[in-house]
C-alpha cells in the first residue's frame, strides 16, 4: 500500500510520513506520559500508603496517649479520692476528738456541779457549826464577863481595903483567895499542860488550852485532848486572858 501510494502522491507519502512521525512521537510521549503517570500513582500510592501508616501509628500514639491519660486521669482520681478519704477521716477524727472532749466538760460540768453541791452543803455545815460556837462563846464572854467585873470589883475592894486599914485589907484579901482560888484555878486551867492558862484559846468543842499548848498539840494530833473532837476552829478569848490577869494581880498582892 505505500508502495503504490508513494509512487502515486509523494506530497502525501510525505505527509503520511509526517504524521506516522507525530504519531509515534505521540504515542511515545503518551506513554512517557503514561509511564510518568504510573510512577505519579504509584508514588501517590506510596505517599498515601505511607500516609495511612502514619496515620495508624499516630491512632496507636493517641489510642496510647489517651488510655494512658486515661490511667493518668484514674490515678489522679484514685489520688485525689485518696487524699479526700484522708481529709474525711482527719475531719473524723476531730469531730471525735470534739465529742470526747464535749462529753469530759459535760462530766467535769456535773462533777464540778456535785463538787459544789457538796461545797454548798459543808459551807452550810461549817456556818451552822460555827454560829453555834459563836453563840456558845458569847454566852462564855457573857459568863466570863460578869466574873471579870465580879473579880475588878472585888479587886477594887481589897485595894480600898489596903488603903483603908491593913488588917482589914489582909482579911478581904484573904477572903476573895479562899473564896475564887479553886474555881478560877480550876476554870481557867489549861487542859494540856494543867496550869492557868496562857493565851486562852477556845476550841470548836468548847474546851480551852493554851495558845502554845494547842499549836504543840495540833502537831501531832487534830481532835481535842479532853472529848477528842476533831478541832475544826480556834478562837482566842481576851475576856479569859483579862480575867487570868486581874487574879494574878489579886495573888501578886498576897
Ligand atoms: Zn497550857
Ligand atoms: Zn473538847
Amino acid at each position: 500500500m505505500k508502495e503504490t501510494k508513494t509512487k502515486e502522491n509523494p506530497e502525501q507519502q510525505e505527509m503520511m510520513d509526517h504524521q506516522e512521525k507525530l504519531d509515534a512521537q505521540e504515542k511515545l510521549l503518551q506513554e512517557e506520559k503514561l509511564e510518568e503517570m504510573k510512577t505519579l500513582l504509584k508514588e501517590k500510592q506510596r505517599t498515601q500508603e505511607l500516609l495511612c501508616k502514619k496515620l495508624q501509628e499516630k491512632e496507636v500514639q493517641m489510642l496510647q496517649d489517651l488510655k494512658r491519660l486515661q490511667e493518668e486521669k484514674d490515678e489522679q482520681t484514685l489520688d485525689r479520692l485518696e487524699e479526700l478519704c484522708k481529709e474525711v477521716a482527719e475531719i473524723e477524727d476531730d469531730i471525735q476528738i470534739l465529742l470526747e472532749r464535749m462529753e469530759v466538760m459535760q462530766k467535769d460540768e456535773m462533777e464540778i456541779e456535785i463538787e459544789l453541791a457538796k461545797k454548798k452543803l459543808e459551807l452550810t455545815n461549817k456556818l451552822k457549826a460555827m454560829q453555834e460556837i459563836i453563840q456558845k462563846v458569847k454566852r462564855g464572854a457573857f459568863n466570863t464577863e460578869g466574873k471579870k467585873q465580879y473579880l475588878e470589883q472585888e479587886l477594887d475592894k481589897i485595894r480600898k481595903a489596903e488603903n483603908d486599914a491593913p488588917e482589914s485589907f489582909l482579911k478581904a484579901k484573904q477572903e476573895v483567895l479562899d473564896k475564887f482560888e479553886e474555881p478560877i484555878e480550876t476554870e481557867f486551867q489549861c487542859s494540856i499542860c494543867r496550869e492557868l492558862l496562857v493565851m486562852a484559846t477556845i476550841l470548836n468543842c468548847g474546851h480551852t488550852c493554851c495558845r502554845s499548848c494547842i499549836v504543840k498539840w495540833m502537831e501531832e494530833k487534830n481532835n481535842c485532848p479532853i472529848c477528842r473532837t476533831s478541832i475544826t476552829s480556834q478562837f482566842r478569848s481576851s475576856v479569859m486572858d483579862n480575867i487570868i490577869n486581874s487574879w494574878l494581880e489579886i495573888k501578886r498582892l498576897r
